[in-house]
């Protein structure tokens, strides 16, 4: 049901559904089933649990077709987004191999280096900004991109690295976790591998943990699935069931979600206590040029920093409506004092802000009054009054 001059939105309300069949659901239930009956040879689609699964058949259809409408491609689903980059990363890479990484992404990828040094595997790594990585592409077996990179929202040219990789006889993966499909479409753009946390935006209700990848190549995916089977990290069949029942609403979420992240942006523009302020749409931010030209939404997440970490407390303290929690992508807003956790090389008063789904209005005034509360003498403010 799809096709390349399809809107989003109907794209993500039909995408991965089955042909209708007389008093069966559109979306059919969640199938629970550790084996299926298997009399005589053992041939697929379904004959054990951890190997193949009908819910995940119809989300991994629906994955595929927002990933890159209208083609032929094989997604692979797992049990998070760190089980879905796992899978990628060892099943392409050997001892002895170089793999280029960012060395400002998501806070688990120093775990990541780590263990594949220990297998003997060599990690390079550079910034997102300005395609650093690809003074290190030489010799490298893999590229890695992850962007707009998180939390730092650095963005990089991801043709022009995927292109300069693929002349040097190295394949490209983009972690898309941040954008989503409706973002930006890593195949299209040059990419062997599209990789993401669905965890975030993609189900965008924060109650699931989902990962998955996409490829073109048969070959490549086959491999991405024998990973999955040899280490099991697969999806549960409710959540793969909620996920897909989550798609339906993306192009819906991704719209209203982006929007509200340039608007609580734009409030935030030129206040005199916030500096390093990044959000990709913003027209003046480092990122925005090459965002333009690869990314079809900007994404709901905008980062900056407060004088310290006491203003910064101050502030989520007196946020209503964004509750202070990490992860990102879902409905409702969040933001978190990265530095809390270590490991990003970020200041003490960096704040990361996810907007949800309210109503922009609220959610700005909510975020002002949190900062004129913030920076006021305690007491000096009256307690905000959500509306919604
Ligand atoms: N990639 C990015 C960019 C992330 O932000 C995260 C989690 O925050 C992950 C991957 C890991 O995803 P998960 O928590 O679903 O394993």
């Amino acid at each position: 049901m799809t096709g390349t001059t399809q809107g989003d939105g109907t794209t993500a309300v039909r995408a991965g559904l089955p042909e209708p069949v007389k008093y069966e659901p559109t979306l059919p239930g969640p199938v629970f089933a550790a084996h299926f009956h298997l009399p005589g040879e053992p041939t697929g689609p379904y004959t054990y649990g951890r190997d193949e699964n009908p819910t995940w058949t119809h989300l991994e259809r629906a994955i595929g077709e927002l990933e890159a409408p209208g083609e032929a491609v094989e997604t692979v689903t797992f049990a998070s987004g760190m089980a879905a980059i796992s899978a990628v990363l060892m099943s392409q890479l050997k001892a002895g191999d170089v793999v280029v990484m960012p060395d400002d992404g998501y806070q688990a990828l120093p775990l990541v280096h780590e263990q594949l040094r220990a297998f003997g595997i060599e990690v390079r790594t550079a910034p997102t900004a300005g395609d650093a990585q690809a003074a290190l592409i030489d010799g490298a077996r893999l590229l890695w991109i992850e962007t707009p990179s998180n939390p730092g929202l650095d963005v990089c040219d991801v043709r022009r690295l995927a292109e300069l990789a693929h002349a040097a006889g190295a394949l490209v993966a983009v972690d898309n976790t941040l954008a989503t499909p409706l973002g930006q479409r890593p195949l299209e753009l040059g990419a062997d591998f599209s990789v993401a946390s669905d965890t975030k935006g993609m189900t965008g209700h924060g109650d699931i943990l989902l990962g998955h990848v996409t490829c073109r190549d048969p070959q490549l995916a086959a491999g991405v699935r024998r990973w999955r089977k040899i280490v099991g990290a697969i999806p549960g069949p409710m959540e793969s069931w909620l996920a897909h029942r989550s798609l339906a609403t993306l192009q819906l979420r991704a719209d209203r979600q982006s929007a509200n992240a340039l608007a609580v942006a734009q409030a935030l523009n030129g206040r005199a206590e916030v500096s390093g302020l990044r959000h990709p749409g913003l027209p003046n931010d480092p990122s925005h040029k090459i965002a333009a030209q690869q990314m079809r939404r900007f994404g709901c997440v905008v980062s900056f920093n407060l004088p310290d970490r006491a203003h910064a407390e101050r502030f989520l303290n007196g946020l209503r409506l964004v509750d202070d929690a990490t992860s990102f992508g879902g409905v409702r807003s969040t933001a978190e004092r990265r530095g809390r956790w270590g490991g990003d090389a970020v200041p003490e008063g960096f704040i990361r802000f996810s907007a949800g789904a309210e109503d922009g209005d609220d959610l700005v005034a909510d975020v002002l009054h949190a900062l004129d509360a913030a920076a006021a003498p305690a007491g000096d403010v009256s307690p905000s009054t959500p509306t919604a």
